[in-house]
């Protein structure tokens, strides 16, 4: 059981045409495990994500990801999500006119194969907005339309933890919060840690998270690959001395 990412190599497309943006990322997170990938802007984090989950813009041309023996490499995002990965976009997408109820409804339906029973589900979804400090009002409106980003990070933590992925891809869903906005997000994300059961690929370029999210290994990820991976240190190197000391090796 494990998410292994075996020397991914990622093109974007753009106007110019393909350029490669991952160049080799090895990454294998087991059951239990928070893997934090620290980076400076522009690196390829995002890109990471979204090619993990599948982003029809972000071709893979060489490399695996492989989730509890299941080949994802060529599966469609729909496909990715029932095999159990998940991905915390760090700019979530607004769909106008369909409710988080809705929404949480439709996902959990498409990930269990069956609708999940009505009086339950509604507890359940209230539950899991409470405990990120979301009203119950807040399942009738339009996923992420006008939420301020607080609400956008704490709404995708609750979508979370109600369907339960083996493993989740948070792409800087601590930035932009308040530090109580922050604890929320975190807590969340450790209940859902809780059971020992799921991973988590912990992207972000602040270590401040990391206090309240602890990483079982920190990689530093540096132009479309990473260049060094060690304990909790790492992180508080990094936020001492910066990127730079690194630059050399990801030019090698
Ligand atoms: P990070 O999340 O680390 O800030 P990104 O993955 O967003 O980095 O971007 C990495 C590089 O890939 C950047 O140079 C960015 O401009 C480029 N890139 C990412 N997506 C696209 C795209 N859709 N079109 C063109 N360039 C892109
Ligand atoms: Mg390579
Ligand atoms: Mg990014």
């Amino acid at each position: 059981m494990s998410l292994e990412i075996r020397d991914l190599h990622v093109d974007v497309m753009t106007e110019s045409g393909p350029k490669e943006i991952l160049k080799g990322v090895d990454l294998t997170i087991n059951p239990g495990e928070v893997h934090a990938i620290m980076g400076p802007n522009g690196s390829g984090k995002s890109t990471l994500a979204y090619a993990l989950m599948g982003h029809p813009k972000y071709t893979i041309t060489s490399g695996s990801v492989v989730l509890d023996g299941v080949d994802l490499t060529h599966l469609a995002v729909d496909e990715r999500a029932r095999t159990g990965l998940f991905l915390a976009m760090q700019y979530p997408v607004e769909v106008p006119g369909v409710s988080v109820a809705n929404f949480l409804r439709t996902a959990k339906t498409a990930l269990s194969g069956e609708a999940p029973k009505v009086r339950t589900w509604v507890k359940e979804v209230n539950a899991a907005l409470a405990s990120l400090d979301l009203d119950p009002s807040f399942s009738a409106r339009s996923v992420n339309e006008g939420f301020s980003g607080g609400e956008k990070k704490r709404s995708d933590i609750a979508q979370l933890g109600l369907l339960g992925p083996k493993y989740a891809v948070l792409d800087e869903t601590d930035s932009g919060l308040d530090i109580d906005a922050l604890r929320v997000v975190a807590d969340g994300v450790n209940r859902y840690l809780a059971d020992g059961t799921h991973g988590v690929l912990l992207i972000t370029h602040y270590s401040r998270v990391l206090q309240y999210i602890k990483p079982t290994v920190v990689h530093v990820y540096m132009d479309g690959r990473i260049v060094a991976s060690g304990g909790p240190e790492l992180a508080d190197r990094l936020e001492a001395e910066g990127y730079e000391q690194f630059e050399a090796r990801a030019d090698a």
